[in-house]
């Protein structure tokens, strides 16, 4: 080892003392071995190369040879040494990944790629600030927070406690339409669209989808204006909850304020389940409690 190596001292963050690394990251099984959870962090919506070779490293050197990969992106490392728990940290430390995405907390943010091309308005930065400002925050219970380019909404927004959704406010163009045309009107899906004497109106079954503006063959139809649905309490599991819509049509920097508002409310308003005196209300179960207005107020 030379003289540079042996000087440098890595700063560890201890598990269950340092934020984090908290205890709910590493499960315990069977006194010998852990599973760990890890993601990025701040959250780049992808995993670069270097981290990729960590993780492998990792599950060959201190594991089963397994790796698990959650639904919200998180890698899941099965079966590590419990004694080599420092060194699988520290690895995974120096290549940027982090215990988290466990336990009653802000779990890893969720968004698409941002190489899709049906992305109305980009989501990836936006959700970089929130895990940045929120990521694993402690919560009364865990709160899934996912961002859709789109309503075609893969990184299902609606089940998630808070749900962001990029929308666009389709405009007709001052054009007449072929009398034979009817691409769009097949292409909504929300009996949206009615066409009276060559020309297309919206009304107010519109739901944003911005479908109607890729099927139209004469660009008559284009997107005015975009911005972000919030829909807030769903969840997954036994009892699936759909979240309520609370905002549309925010820009970046309101949908921030929002989401910042609606984990402050959570923090402030929450009880313990019906019946328990451990478990605290969900999200959703507040708010249906309490009802969206007054929660938001
Ligand atoms: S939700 Fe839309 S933008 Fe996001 S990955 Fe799916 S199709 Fe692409
Ligand atoms: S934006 Fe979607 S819902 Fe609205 S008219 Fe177009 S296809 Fe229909
Ligand atoms: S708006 Fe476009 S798709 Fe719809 S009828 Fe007119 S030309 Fe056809």
């Amino acid at each position: 080892m030379s003289d540079n190596e042996s000087e440098f001292k890595l700063e560890m963050p201890k598990v269950g003392i340092i934020k984090g690394v908290l205890a709910k990251d590493i499960e315990v099984v069977g006194g010998k071995v852990v599973n760990i959870r890890t993601c990025a962090r701040p959250y780049k919506n992808m995993y670069s190369v270097a981290q990729l070779r960590t993780i492998k490293k990792v599950i060959e050197k201190y594991g089963s040879g397994k790796v698990h990969l959650s639904p919200r992106h998180n890698f899941e490392i099965p079966e590590v040494k419990q004694k080599e728990i420092e060194n699988v940290l520290k690895d995974l430390y120096i290549s940027g990944l982090f215990p988290g995405g466990a336990g009653t907390s802000v779990r890893n943010i969720f968004t698409c790629p941002d190489w899709c091309s049906k992305q109305i308005r980009p989501v990836q930065e936006l959700g970089e600030r929130v895990s940045f400002n929120s990521g694993d925050k402690d919560m009364p219970n865990k709160v899934a927070i996912s961002f859709a380019g789109c309503s075609n909404s893969c990184s299902r927004p609606q089940n998630a406690d808070i749900g962001i959704t990029a929308i666009g406010e389709v405009g007709v163009n001052d054009k007449t339409c072929p009398d034979d045309c009817k691409e769009c009107i097949r292409s909504c899906q929300f009996d949206a669209m009615e066409k009276h004497n060559g020309t297309i109106t919206i009304n107010d079954k519109c739901t944003y989808c911005c479908k109607c503006v890729e099927s139209c063959p004469e660009t008559v139809l284009s997107i005015k204006k975009t911005g972000f649905r919030i829909t807030v309490g769903g969840k997954e599991g036994s009892n699936v909850m759909f979240g309520k819509e609370c905002a549309l049509f925010v820009d970046d920097f309101e949908a921030f304020e929002i989401i910042e508002k609606v984990l402050r409310h959570y923090q402030e308003k929450v009880a313990f389940r019906p019946g328990s005196s451990k478990k605290k209300e969900r999200l959703g179960e507040v708010i249906e409690r309490l009802g969206l207005e007054d929660f938001m107020s």
